[in-house]
């Protein structure tokens, strides 16, 4: 990698930009930009161009304690857990409109923080001021009186959804935005309070949000953010003022905080990783899958948690799927996630980028054919510096492969073969994970048949997206508990049965 020149039109881009934060030497607490305490710093470095451009606080313990403090006051004291749903709801519909005024600014500090191509960072403002949206919905399912009388005619219980006190917020890098509003929006509804801890690589897009939420007029208190390092989240988890812990994050840290919660029986909610197939039935509109392969299969250059990765084709349409994903994936343009027209950015750190090619170097070592793709990309322009890796397709890949076992979290795909729809399912479930998968078919109840029997919280059937009104969250190695619906909502309640004579 070379330095790169002044003049290359991705550093010209970059200069013209006009971010509303870069170094900030402040973290959130009782409403207001407040001084960190540490003297520690963590840079922000643009993963286009290997540049670092920002830095934030790296949190001290000190950080946490004010933070967790200011939450606790406003739960404890505060007006927010006493206000009704229903004006809570009306908070929520402000801080939406709040957010969407600042879609660009999300937008691009985002691009500028992970890679995100913009035209997938584009819709951070729309998704997550839906969120907000959808969940103000719920007012009335918190207000609705729930009397239950006991089975024998005893009496009846009073059902109370209270909130469940101060929530920790942890997020992971890949969509840095919406893994934080997806917890904040139903725990805000919910009447909890919060303390946010952005991952390390992307501190910075997460205040804007912080800002829409201070211009809604949410009351002091009610949301905190701190940034550090995973250390920092570590104390944030146990801390004694803390009621319940959200994560979205790897696997790994997801078992060390449920160990930590289970010591402190703490209620969490963990949202891990993932490694989900798209099983092709032999009746599959290769067309129409071509068009939606990118989104369902590679969506923001492969680091999105619930893609199908591992695409099961039938033998007797192996090549064909092989030729159709090779030309779909070669096709996506790969360059300046600044440009709207890039399809692939870069991978979000140099950490990742080094994980992604050692996977790329083990599926060459274990004898799966790269079809395209299958090592460094390296680009002109003044992206010489960044952390791109080409979008790879593997095919002739078997299921003992690590490339078709572990999840790799960049542009990789893994073609595998199958010969009847019992295999193709006893491959899809074969996985520690149950996060996501796909089913191609043309024959509705045939493919609604095949989903069924997979054994993941999610499943598209010839698309695939997340809806905010229905629970998403994985089995086994992909979590506890789910975000999203109601069932969302119920992660941030907890249930007080009044009894008493009718
Ligand atoms: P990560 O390394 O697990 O980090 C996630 C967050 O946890 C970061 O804020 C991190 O801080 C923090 N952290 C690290 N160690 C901690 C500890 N001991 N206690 C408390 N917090 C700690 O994950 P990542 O590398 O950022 O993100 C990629 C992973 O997220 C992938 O495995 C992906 O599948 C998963 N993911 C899952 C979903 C889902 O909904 N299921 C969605 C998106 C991503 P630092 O950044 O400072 O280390
Ligand atoms: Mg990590």
């Amino acid at each position: 990698m070379t330095a790169a020149t002044h003049d290359a039109p991705a550093v010209a881009a970059r200069a013209g930009l006009k971010l509303p934060y870069t170094h900030v030497e402040d973290i959130f607490v009782h409403g207001a930009w407040t001084p960190a305490r540490g003297t520690g710093r963590n840079p922000v470095t643009d993963p286009a161009t290997g540049e670092v451009w920002g830095s934030v606080p790296d949190g001290t313990p000190e950080d946490v304690d004010a933070a967790v403090g200011s939450a606790r006051r406003a739960f404890d004291d505060g007006k927010w857990p006493r206000l009704t749903p229903s004006e809570r709801a009306a908070y929520l519909l402000r801080i939406a409109e709040e957010v969407e005024k600042r879609a660009e600014e999300l937008s691009l500090t985002n691009t500028r923080e992970n890679g995100s191509p913009v035209s997938e960072s584009a819709g951070a403002a729309a998704n997550a001021a839906g969120i907000f949206r959808y969940f103000a919905t719920l007012a009335g399912y918190l207000e609705r009186e729930d009397v239950r009388a006991f089975p024998n005619g005893g009496g009846e219980s009073v059902v109370r959804r209270e909130p469940i006190g101060v929530c920790a917020l942890i997020a992971p890098w890949n969509f840095p935005i919406n893994l934080v509003v997806i917890k904040l929006a139903p725990a805000l509804l919910a009447g909890c309070t919060v303390v946010i801890k952005p991952a390390s690589p992307t501190p910075l897009s997460l205040r804007v949000i912080i800002d829409a939420v201070a211009a809604a007029g949410v009351p002091a208190g009610v949301v905190n953010l701190v940034t550090g390092s995973g250390r920092l989240g570590d104390v944030l988890v146990k801390h004694p003022g803390v009621d319940k812990v959200a994560f979205t994050g790897s696997t790994p840290v997801g078992r060390k905080i449920a160990a930590a919660c289970g010591e402190l029986l703490r209620p969490v909610t963990l949202e891990l990783g993932g490694k989900s197939s798209a099983v092709v039935l032999p009746d599959a509109d290769l067309d129409a899958m071509s068009k939606v392969l990118i989104r369902s299969s590679m969506r923001n250059t492969g680091q999105t948690c619930y893609i199908s990765t591992r695409i099961l084709a039938p033998a007797s349409r192996y090549d064909e799927v092989v030729d159709m994903v090779t030309a779909t994936i070669a096709a996506g343009k790969q360059g300046d996630p600044l440009d709207p027209d890039t399809v692939f950015g870069p991978c979000a750190t140099e950490s990742q980028y080094r994980t992604v090619l050692e996977y790329v170097d083990s599926g060459l070592a274990e004898g799966a054919r790269a079809t395209t793709g299958g090592r460094a990309a390296s680009l002109g322009g003044g992206l010489e510096g960044g952390y791109f890796v080409e979008p790879t397709v593997f095919a002739d890949v078997t299921p003992e492969m690590r490339i078709s076992r572990e999840e790799i979290f960049g542009p990789v795909l893994c073609i595998l073969k199958y010969d009847d729809v019992d295999e193709a399912v006893a491959l899809a479930n074969n996985t520690e994970f149950g996060l996501g998968g796909l089913v191609f078919g043309q024959d509705a109840d045939a493919a609604l048949k095949v989903a069924d029997r997979m054994d993941t919280g999610s499943v598209g059937i010839n698309f695939f997206a997340s809806n905010h009104a229905a629970p998403f969250g994985g089995r086994h190695d992909s979590g506890l508990g789910t975000e999203y619906g109601i069932e969302g909502l119920n992660a941030y309640l907890s249930y007080k049965s009044i009894h008493r004579r009718a």
